[in-house]
C-alpha cells in the first residue's frame, strides 16, 4: 500500500532496541493487521506487522498504544531556553556506531551567553530506557527533540477496537475500571471505553510503591493521569481519584508503581519546583506527604474508583512553568491549600491528643 511522506507522523518504540522510530501505520481491515512502516527503511522487509491475534488481554492492547506516539520535533538553537531541568525529552542516544533515540529527563542544564543563531549551552540528560538506561551523559541541543502531545492517531484507534472485538469475541471478562488506556480521553476513541480497559504497569499482587496527592479536581478522570504521568515520564504508573466529601472542594488520589525508583522519578516529577502541575481551570497538584509508600493490595482498589463518564474535554492537566505568570497564580492558589491543610494537620493532631487523653482517663478510673 502507498504511503506518502505525510503520513510518517507517528514516532514508534520498536520492540527490537526499544528506541523510537518516525514511523506511518497501515490498517488492512480484511486481514486485521497494522503495518509499522519506518520512514528510514522503505523496504517492506523492515516492517513490523503486527495481527489481531497477538494480543490476549487489555494490558497487551494499551503497552502496544503506548509504543506510538506524534513524532517529537526537534529544537531550533533559538529555542535553547526552553529545554529546562526535569523534562522529558527524545534525544539522540551515541552508543558505539550507534545513534538512536531515547526519552531522557533533563538533569541539569547549563546555559551559556550566544547568539541567537548558534547554541552553545549544554544538557545533561539521564537516560530513562535503551542501552544507557540510568545513565547521565552531555549533550547538545542538535540531539535533542520535544516530546509533543496529540490525539492518538485514528487508525491506532481502528485497530485497538478490532482487538478489543477479537477480546470479547474469546470472551475474556471485562476488567474494572483504574487506569490506563492510553486514548480513552481522546474524542474519537469513545469505543475504547472506560471498563474495557484493565490495569497499567502494575500487577495486582505483591508490593506497591505509591504516594497521595492532594487538591485534585473532584472529576479528575484516572486515565488522564495516567497519560499525563506517562507523557512526562515514560512510566506506566496506576492512578486513582477517591471519592471526596460533598463539603470538599478537591479530591485525592494516589499514584502506584511496582518499583521504588520508578516511584521515585514521579515524585521528582511531581515536586519539581521548576515547575506546578494543575488542571485546566487552575486547580494545582499538592503532594500530601513527603513519603513514598509502600504497601501490598490484594483487594480490589478499584471499586473505589467513581465512574468517569466524563473524560474528554474537562479537567485536562498541565504544566505550568517557572517565571510566567501562570506559574505566579498556580503558586498562590497551592500555598493558599498549603495553609489550609497546615491548619487541619494541626485540629487532627489535637484530636488525636484528646482521644488518648480520654482513653487514659476511661482506663485509669476502671482501675
Ligand atoms: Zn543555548
Amino acid at each position: 500500500m502507498a504511503v506518502s511522506i505525510t503520513d510518517y507522523n507517528l514516532e514508534y518504540r520498536c520492540s527490537t532496541d526499544d528506541a523510537w522510530y518516525t514511523c506511518a501505520v497501515v490498517l488492512d481491515d480484511v486481514n486485521r493487521n497494522l503495518r509499522v512502516k519506518f520512514r528510514d527503511f522503505v523496504q517492506s522487509f523492515y516492517d513490523e506487522v503486527f495481527s489481531v491475534a497477538n494480543f490476549s488481554t487489555h494490558s497487551e492492547i494499551e503497552q502496544f498504544l503506548l509504543r506510538f506516539r506524534p513524532v517529537s520535533k526537534p529544537v531550533e538553537d533559538y529555542e535553547c531556553s526552553g529545554i529546562i531541568q526535569g523534562m522529558l525529552v527524545c534525544a539522540i542516544y551515541r552508543n558505539k556506531d550507534e545513534a538512536l533515540y531515547f526519552d531522557a529527563v533533563v538533569d541539569a542544564v547549563r546555559y551559556k551567553a550566544h547568539k541567537p543563531e548558534e547554541c552553545l549551552c549544554s544538557y545533561l540528560l539521564c537516560w530513562q530506557h535503551g542501552p544507557g538506561n540510568g545513565n547521565v551523559t552531555k549533550s547538545t541541543i542538535e540531539d535533542i527533540c520535544l516530546i509533543t502531545d496529540g490525539a492518538i492517531h485514528p487508525k491506532l484507534i481502528e485497530f485497538a477496537n478490532l482487538m478489543k472485538q477479537q477480546l470479547k469475541g474469546a470472551s475474556v471478562q471485562s476488567q474494572v475500571f483504574g487506569s490506563a488506556g492510553h486514548s480513552s480521553h481522546v474524542g474519537s476513541s469513545a469505543e475504547l471505553s472506560d471498563h474495557d480497559i484493565d490495569m497499567g504497569g502494575v500487577k495486582t499482587t505483591g508490593r506497591h510503591h505509591y504516594i497521595m496527592l492532594e487538591n485534585l479536581e473532584k472529576d479528575l478522570c484516572p486515565l488522564l493521569m495516567m497519560d499525563f504521568i506517562h507523557e512526562h515520564t515514560s512510566i506506566t504508573a496506576e492512578s486513582y481519584v477517591f471519592p471526596s466529601l460533598l463539603a470538599e472542594t478537591y479530591a485525592r488520589g494516589a499514584i502506584m508503581v511496582d518499583s521504588t525508583t520508578k516511584l521515585k522519578r514521579i515524585y521528582d516529577f511531581i515536586n519539581n519546583p521548576n515547575h506546578i502541575i494543575t488542571s485546566f481551570s487552575g486547580r494545582p497538584w499538592v503532594l500530601a506527604e513527603d513519603d513514598l509508600r509502600t504497601g501490598t493490595f490484594n483487594a480490589n482498589l478499584h471499586s473505589l474508583q467513581p465512574k468517569y463518564e466524563n473524560y474528554g474535554t474537562k479537567n485536562e492537566l498541565k504544566v505550568v512553568r517557572l517565571g510566567t505568570e501562570e506559574y505566579r497564580e498556580c503558586k498562590q492558589q497551592k500555598d493558599l491549600f498549603l495553609e489550609f491543610r497546615g491548619h487541619v494537620n494541626g485540629l487532627v493532631k489535637r484530636l488525636g491528643m484528646e482521644e488518648k487523653k480520654n482513653r487514659d482517663l476511661f482506663s485509669f478510673c476502671k482501675l
